[in-house]
């Protein structure tokens, strides 16, 4: 039997850390007005897991800011740096930064969502799909 795909990442400071226990089930562009400010960066790349996939380091300092009642943000409570999403009301699921894995380049976005707040200036040629607003 395949031993499980696991990969491992982190903060910038490397205060938290965590490793995940399988692929990601999905992962997304996400181009919303609320990743753009906490992320600082026009588009936000995320990956999707069940929960129970992602294990943190013991003395990891993830903290939450709650962006809307629904929806959790988490980042390092030393750096900054944004490393999750979730939503309060799929507890089951919890999605990471790609860009927080120290091999980044190993899983990509296959579709764009909330495309209205697309900066003009970024220029996007790819062929994925593209959704106004979340995909439902
Ligand atoms: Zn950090
Ligand atoms: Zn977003």
């Amino acid at each position: 039997m395949d031993k499980p795909e696991t990969d491992s990442g982190g903060c910038l400071c490397g205060a938290v850390r965590y490793t995940i226990r399988s692929k990601p089930f999905a992962a997304d562009y996400c181009h919303c007005r609320r990743c753009q400010r906490v992320t600082g960066a026009p588009v936000s790349a995320w990956m999707d897991f069940k929960a129970p996939q992602v294990e943190w380091l013991d003395n990891s300092t993830l903290a939450e800011y709650e962006s809307t009642s629904d929806i959790r943000r988490g980042f390092c409570s030393k750096c900054g740096s944004t490393l999750t999403f979730r939503s309060v009301s799929h507890p089951q699921y919890l999605s990471l930064a790609i860009t927080s894995l120290d091999n980044p380049e190993k899983y990509h976005p296959d579709y764009h969502i909330y495309t209205s707040a697309q900066m003009p200036w970024h220029i996007i040629e790819d062929e994925y799909p593209r959704y106004t607003e979340g995909k439902t």
